[in-house]
């Protein structure tokens, strides 16, 4: 049997960068099955197939409603279910994924002399969850139905060991009761290795710090700060860390905004909303830390949507963050930009908030440097 696999978030997104696992899973099951099995990289080709599988994660990812009428296709993924995707049947699930699933892909979309770091988790990465689900059920995130994190895939059931590193997608890892001996089947391996989702540092204890550092960390070590309430525990807990190991990785925090827990999306909770985001952004940077801005679907929705868009730019690009406030980032793209108008504007409506605009990495920093990069 001919099995086609459609990415969809890979024909939608020309930026997508990161391999669908389950559509490795299902490719895996029917290979080891006697199979054939492709990529499909355009929806003309999809007649060529017995049977179909498509998969998404974003639920933003446009996918024809003919294809999802196809009488041999099958789809799925948080893109259409969110968080009530159904698991893969076990016996895919519990199988090594096929990490040649995006070879041809990945063969035409490099160029000779050009950089393959982009496509790195395509070809260096071994990826899986060695746990799953999370106890906090936090009312935005895909996992609000689960109750706690518990062991999911052994390493050695998605561990290609011809990869050099390994890439975690675990929801709270630090959560699970048995993380030590997972993390230690980790360590054991001795690759570099990331936990993607980021990992919770409100719960994490010493000895938690002491041996995930004692691991070969990939480049960035990632933390989330989803809520400003937490700025205690997360100020408690970025001190614990710096005394308890010495920390020679970037560190990055995810930074969710636009998400009103109250649910009211009243008018005057996108200005608080701003102001919390950037008093975030503010912390880290005393911190040493980079912040990600994640931005909730409801920004496109703001009255500032162009002030998040913004703020995203500034922060998710390292080098601009670490240099430039974000007023100076603004102008630099030109005073006639988008940027500058919806700085101004925003400026205009919130004078009392002037001081976010023009917070800078290093003065920041200067104040409790704590991590270096
Ligand atoms: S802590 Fe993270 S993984 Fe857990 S429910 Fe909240 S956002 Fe989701």
């Amino acid at each position: 049997m001919r099995v086609g696999i459609i990415d969809a978030d890979l024909l939608y997104r020309p930026r997508q960068r990161f391999p669908n696992l389950a559509c490795m899973k299902i490719s895996g099951f029917y290979k080891r099955e006697g199979h054939r099995t492709e990529l499909i990289q355009d929806y003309k080709e999809i007649r060529r197939y017995d049977r179909l599988f498509l998969f998404k994660v974003f639920t933003d990812t446009y996918v024809p409603n003919e294809i999802l009428q196809l009488e041999n296709l099958t789809y799925g993924g948080t893109g259409f279910y969110y968080d009530k995707a159904p698991p893969l049947p076990e016996e895919m699930e519990h199988g090594m994924p096929d990490y040649e699933l995006y070879q041809d892909y990945i063969q035409g979309k490099m160029q000779p002399g050009k950089s393959k770091a982009a496509y790195k988790f395509y070809t260096d990465y071994s990826i899986g969850f060695l746990t799953r689900g999370c106890f906090r059920q936090c009312e935005f995130c895909v996992n609000k139905n689960s109750k706690r994190s518990v062991p999911a895939s052994p390493l050695e059931e998605f561990m290609d060991s011809s990869r050099k590193k390994l890439c975690f997608l675990d929801d709270n890892f630090l959560a699970c009761r048995e993380w030590e001996r997972l993390l230690d089947s980790v360590l054991e391996t001795g690759k570099r290795f990331q936990f993607r989702q980021g990992l919770d540092l409100r719960i994490m204890q010493e000895s938690q710090m002491k041996k995930l550092f004692s691991g070969k960390l990939d480049d960035t070590v990632l933390f989330a700060f989803d809520d400003i309430r937490d700025r205690d525990v997360i100020e408690r807990k970025l001190d614990l860390l710096n005394r308890a190991v010495p920390v020679h990785k970037r560190i990055k925090f995810y930074v969710l905004c636009g998400f009103d827990r109250a649910g009211l999306w009243k008018p005057d909770f996108w200005g608080q909303d701003i102001r919390d985001t950037l008093e975030r952004a503010r912390i880290l940077m005393r911190y040493k830390c980079l912040a990600y801005i994640m931005r909730y679907e409801k920004c496109w929705q703001s009255p500032y949507r162009g002030m998040y868009i913004t703020i995203s730019r500034w922060c998710n690009q390292p080098a601009q963050y670490a240099k430039k406030s974000l007023r100076e980032f603004a102008a630099e793209q030109g005073e006639n930009s988008a940027a500058c108008r919806y700085v101004q504007e925003f400026e205009k409506k919130h004078p009392e908030l002037s001081e976010y605009l023009d917070m800078k990495y290093e003065e920041e920093a200067s104040h409790g440097a704590v991590y270096g990069y």
